[in-house]
């Protein structure tokens, strides 16, 4: 299966997943603003087909009562968010290449992004 390789700031965690996962879906919801410093860029990814390396370093937080996220323990980059019982990882797109074969297929929670920024109000790209 062809992959699609990116890594944290420090290049401390590595992490690959398949070339096909699904498009970047962006949410605008008040938790991701203050993680992420901003909205949230991510790929959906299954579980199973995430591979991640330099594990010793990533740090969890339990963000919600839905959902935990991780970051990086040496350089502060994002890089997952877990929802509990959700077969699929959300993956910091920010990891990767800025020539992702992927684009934004949808904004979420657009009606709370701050008033500086307008995204679709219809969730569309
Ligand atoms: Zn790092
Ligand atoms: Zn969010």
């Amino acid at each position: 299966m062809e992959t699609i390789e990116g890594s944290c700031h420090c290049g401390t965690v590595k992490v690959s997943v398949p070339i096909d996962a699904a498009g970047v879906v962006v949410c605008h919801c008040g938790d991701c603003q203050k993680l992420h410093g901003n909205a949230f860029a991510m790929l959906a990814v299954e579980r199973a087909a995430l591979r991640v390396g330099g594990e010793a370093e990533v740090r969890w937080y339990d963000s919600s009562a839905k959902a935990r996220r991780a970051f990086c323990g040496r350089c502060g980059s994002r890089l997952f968010k877990d929802p509990h019982g959700s077969p699929k990882v959300l993956v910091s797109v920010g990891l990767f290449d800025r020539h992702l074969p992927r684009r934004v297929i949808k904004h979420v929670m657009p009606e709370t992004a701050p008033d500086w920024y307008a995204p679709p109000v219809d969730g569309s790209p």
